[in-house]
């Protein structure tokens, strides 16, 4: 089902981990970000789109990770765009033969059969430094940087008062580093939330990736609480973040801090080696 969060913008949200799609209303159509996880939910979205009369006119993902880079038969065959940087890392990811293989074995196997794959990261390119998606419909203005994942966008619909974060400032995830890509994956995922803060001034509405949508209070909030949390990690202190304490969304999130906690200390300690 649809829910509206601004003026001709709506959100469909998955079971699986909350994931947000985001519906912008254009003159000829929408624009799709983000389409979504299980095939019967696109398929839900697709019915609701042309009940309301309206096609996709184009799709977009926010980053190259492949619960936002999924596709449905049903919504047609509009142009999916994303970064230079998010297509080139999907075509190295995707080209060769054991892609579909390693991406199944990503899916908890309770839901893989319920992804469709087949339609699987068909990226058009925007190239590199494209301001706005090319869409007849409100400006949305591409922000790029490169926490989480490479080419990562954020997205800004400045008259509609609306921020659309990816995989960042999420209420239920803590910041998951890109520790693949990245030679400093805490300063980059820090870079990107300077952006982001420096762009969120008007903003009324978050909506991130996975987890809840946000008011205007919740910008700074979250945006603190993403930061607070990497300079924890960082500085090897203590962190106290409620989306991996006792009364976290989801418990598994408690080993993936682990895991960059281990990361980040490898790296400090490889840096402060002498020679
Ligand atoms: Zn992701």
């Amino acid at each position: 089902m649809l829910r509206q969060v601004a003026e001709g913008v709506l959100i469909h949200q998955s079971e699986f981990f909350q994931t947000n799609t985001v519906v912008v209303r254009g003159r000829a159509g929408v624009l799709l970000i983000d389409p979504g996880v299980r095939g019967d939910e696109m398929a839900c979205l697709a019915n609701d789109l042309s009940d309301s009369g309206q096609t996709v006119v184009a799709g977009f993902s926010t980053h190259p990770h492949w619960d936002h880079l999924l596709w449905h038969d049903s919504l047609g065959e509009a142009p999916r765009y994303g970064t230079a940087r998010c297509a080139a890392t999907v075509r190295d990811r995707l080209s060769d033969a054991g892609a579909k293989a390693r991406i199944t074995g990503l899916i908890p196997p309770d839901l893989v059969k319920q992804v469709p794959l087949d339609l699987l990261g068909l990226i058009t390119c925007l190239p590199a430094g494209t301001a706005l998606i090319p869409w007849d419909g409100p400006e949305v203005r591409i922000i790029e940087h490169q926490a989480h994942a490479p080419g990562h966008a954020a997205l800004l619909i400045e008259e509609r008062g609306v921020l659309i974060a990816g995989d960042t400032l999420s209420d239920v995830l803590i910041p998951l580093l890109d520790l693949n890509d990245s030679a400093d994956p805490v300063e980059n995922y820090l870079a990107a939330l300077r952006l982001i803060e420096g762009a969120a001034d008007d903003v009324d509405v978050v909506v991130p990736g996975h987890g809840s949508v946000g008011g205007a209070d919740q910008i700074r909030a979250r945006i603190e609480q993403d930061r607070a949390y990497l300079h924890a990690l960082r500085d090897a202190r203590v962190v106290s973040d409620p989306r991996i304490g006792p009364s976290a969304a989801y418990d598994s999130l408690r080993a993936v801090h682990e895991r960059q906690l281990q990361n980040v200390t490898r790296r400090r300690e490889r840096e402060g080696t002498p020679g």
